[in-house]
């Protein structure tokens, strides 16, 4: 019996796609840190990043820039307002509408952060491997230094 993927399930229906290739698609998250976050997923279904093929190794940074240039030139507004129509649940509301309010919205990103949750540990919910897009706004936190170093609370500042 086929197990059903959530991040396969998308790849079929297409569902808001603001990016696709052979090998990989992008949409916004649906529970967006910041104003813009984007996941980069390949089409293929694979639970590690260490897992990718050679090929899919080779088209993932220009996957990346690409997904970042649309994101730059698109305004998610209406992504977030229809998820508000039919949310999951509570957080899914209440990211989206924090997003629709962010001064980022209408604005390119300032930075990013770009990542993969590899393994339970590391936070990894959906067992198809997702790069995350996070779009950085200058100011959106009092202490930025260290960036994703903060995933452990207290050791994100080594200054
Ligand atoms: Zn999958």
């Amino acid at each position: 019996m086929e197990t059903s993927c959530l991040f396969c399930d998308i790849c079929k229906s297409k569902t808001d796609i603001i990016f696709e290739n052979n090998q990989f698609y992008a949409r916004y998250d649906r529970f967006p840190v910041s104003p813009k976050h984007a996941l980069v997923i390949p089409k293929r279904h694979v639970v590690s990043f260490l897992d990718l093929t050679k090929e899919e190794q080779c088209n993932l940074l220009p996957s990346i820039k690409q997904t970042i240039k649309i994101i730059e030139n698109t305004n998610p507004q209406s992504v977030y307002e229809n998820i508000l129509h039919n949310p999951i649940n509570k957080k899914m509301k209440l990211f989206c509408e924090k997003m629709l309010s962010h001064p980022g919205l209408n604005k390119k990103p300032d930075g990013y952060n770009i990542g993969v949750n590899e393994g339970i540990p590391a936070g990894r919910t959906i067992h198809h491997v997702h790069i995350q897009i996070i779009p950085r706004y200058t100011g959106d936190v009092a202490d930025f230094v260290g960036g994703i170093r903060h995933v452990i609370p207290g050791m994100g500042n080594y200054r």
